[in-house]
């Protein structure tokens, strides 16, 4: 079936900069990790990407090994990209990333140059295309020189094969650390991107302003909490959500944690005050700080996607709800 996106796409987002670089991300982006596998329909993830670049989302984050199984969601997404966005694929942001297991023996994992090397040829091979726009470490590997990650970065964007280079779950000091080496190799770090919640306020120590400093912006994984700082699991655990299923990163056993259900359920009613869902109030949360480029949301849905996006009619807090937030938003 046919499909051409909106002409109007671009004209209600307000984009943002990526720290103090050329790039200009849409607030909220679209990600891959766990909802683009082969268990899913592959109608609903073709309608959920044409929906989110209809309403002005133009980034897409995925990774070696999102899925399951791992190399599904690039696969899925390059049969997408061939189909729908054959004409736009300089509209897009792409990124991916290597850094966690993905195949057999020393070199399917780490930080080695054949390692980051050798797996972006295979996410090029599975999204069928010859360049992604942003390539990322996606975990600190400590055994590894710095240098000879950082050099592999360097060297994807010497080849063509990315045009800008990101790091993902790095400490404050690693961060500078793999900044200077990136930029005496002539390839500026673009974007850190690590996880940043209600939930999971990490980054308030120190890598916010370790990246305002460096000029590096940050895409913010997991806003939601995988779920959990949504209405998914306000009645009971579905079977179709993330929890209900068979993913080992969000549990029965945590959606059901009194203490979490007591903090969600204080969110939920400042959210409501605020004429907005649990959803939009986590996301406009996240998005508060200027650091904060993109939010990389996941959805199951169209509905979901279409529900996050909404966030953006209310993105300001006056100092009393922030402070009233505090007092459930703890790690
Ligand atoms: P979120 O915190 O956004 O959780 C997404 C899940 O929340 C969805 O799958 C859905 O759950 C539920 N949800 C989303 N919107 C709504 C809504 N409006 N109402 C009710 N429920 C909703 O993020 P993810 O954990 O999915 O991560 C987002 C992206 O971040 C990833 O795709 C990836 O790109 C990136 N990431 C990066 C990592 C890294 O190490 N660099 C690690 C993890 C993520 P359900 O499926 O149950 O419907």
């Amino acid at each position: 079936d046919a499909w051409s996106p909106s002409p109007s796409r671009y004209d209600r987002t307000p984009y943002r900069r990526v720290g103090r670089s050329g790039v200009q991300l849409p607030p909220i982006s679209l990600g891959f990790w766990q909802n683009f596998g082969e268990n899913r329909d592959p109608h609903t993830l073709r309608a959920i990407v044409r929906r989110a670049f209809d309403l002005g989302i133009f980034h897409f984050d995925l990774a070696n090994n999102y899925g399951p199984p791992p190399g599904s969601a690039e696969t899925h997404v390059g049969r997408i990209l061939e189909q729908d966005f054959r004409l736009h694929r300089d509209e897009l942001v792409i990124s991916t990333k290597a850094g966690y297991r993905m195949w057999d023996g020393p070199f399917g994992d780490g930080g080695s140059r054949k390692y980051l090397l050798n797996s972006l040829d295979q996410s090029l091979t599975r999204l069928g295309l010859d360049h992604v726009d942003i390539f990322y470490h996606h975990r600190e590997d400590s055994e590894t020189p710095l240098e000879e990650t950082m050099g592999a970065l360097a060297q994807a964007v010497r080849s063509g094969k990315a045009l800008y280079v990101g790091i993902s779950n790095y400490s404050p000091e690693r961060t500078r650390q793999a900044a200077r080496i990136l930029a005496d190799l002539g390839t500026p770090l673009l974007i850190h991107q690590p996880s940043y919640s209600m939930f999971n306020r990490h980054i308030e120590d120190g890598l916010l302003d370790v990246v305002d400093e460096l000029g590096v912006g940050l895409a913010a994984f997991s806003p939601l909490q995988q779920g959990l700082l949504t209405n998914r699991y306000m009645s009971g655990v579905p079977q179709s959500s993330r929890a209900g299923g068979d993913s080992r990163t969000l549990t029965e056993r945590q959606v059901k944690d009194r203490d979490y259900q007591a903090r969600v359920r204080g969110l939920n009613d400042i959210a409501h005050e605020r004429g907005q869902s649990l959803a939009q109030l986590a996301l406009a949360w996240a998005l508060r700080h200027p650091q904060v480029s993109t939010a990389l949301v996941g959805a199951s849905s169209v509905h979901q996607l279409e529900q996050n996006v909404d966030t953006l009619k209310k993105l300001s807090f006056t100092d009393e709800e922030l402070r009233r937030i505090d007092e459930f938003a703890i790690d």
